[in-house]
């Protein structure tokens, strides 16, 4: 990541979307102490969408840095970040963990947050996410559609306030993902090993990501460029 940005419009890397900007040039001069993963991915299903949890409204610099200072030294983060007003920018390389949602599913999928807050993501934002999900496809070679949407049991955070989370998400999210998915499943381990584009809910379900206004517009996002 960091010859990338040191040689930024001059660099060429599989791992790294050819129109993405990478995080440290966005919000520089800001300084973060955010170091991308080494683990390496090596098998990957898809793109998993999570929604930032940060207001819109908020300038995408200051998501940017919010989101990578909140990782830094917790050894979780995501690969992309697609902001307000469409623009996206990489903060791992596709062949590198990076953690986003939990469980094994880590180890298989590409993430995008988008900077949403339990709202719908704007015209550009999902335009930006069709053309990241075309570049996943023509990358990994997965499906260009939805994959199988989780509908089984959530997990249960010993925490009584993120357990009521999870439940909600569960109530919200089980009949929209039997209204958009072609295929569901109550095995978590069907979904995660599934292909196409996923969400955060679907492959660790411990919490309301992507949120449900979000989540309906995944079809949309499927459908590629
Ligand atoms: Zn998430």
């Amino acid at each position: 990541m960091q010859q990338w940005a040191d040689n930024y419009g001059n660099f060429e890397s599989p791992y790294i979307c050819p129109w993405a900007i990478p995080y440290s040039l966005y919000i520089a001069p800001k300084k973060t102490t955010f170091k991308p993963n080494k683990a390496p991915l090596t098998k990957i299903n898809g793109l998993a969408v999570h929604t930032t949890w940060i207001y819109q409204s908020l300038s995408g610099p200051a998501c940017v840095s919010s989101c990578v200072n909140d990782w830094a030294g917790r050894g979780v983060g995501a690969h992309f970040i697609i902001v307000t007003d469409g623009t996206l920018i990489q903060v791992n390389p596709i062949n590198r963990v990076a953690n986003a949602q939990g469980g094994i599913a880590n180890n298989f999928w590409i993430s995008v947050e988008i900077q949403t807050r339990e709202s719908e993501a704007t015209p550009n934002q999902i335009m930006s996410a069709q053309f990241l999900f075309s570049w996943v496809v023509g990358k990994v070679g997965c499906r260009k559609a939805l994959a199988t949407g989780f509908v089984g049991d959530c997990l249960v955070p010993k925490d009584p306030m993120q357990a009521a989370l999870a439940a909600n998400a569960k109530r919200d999210y089980d009949p929209v993902t039997k209204r958009i998915c072609s295929e569901t499943t109550t095995k978590l381990n069907e979904a995660v090993m599934s292909s196409g584009l996923s969400c955060h809910y679907w492959l660790y379900p411990i919490k309301p990501c992507p949120g449900t206004p979000l989540l309906k517009q995944l079809p949309l996002i499927a459908k590629g460029y």
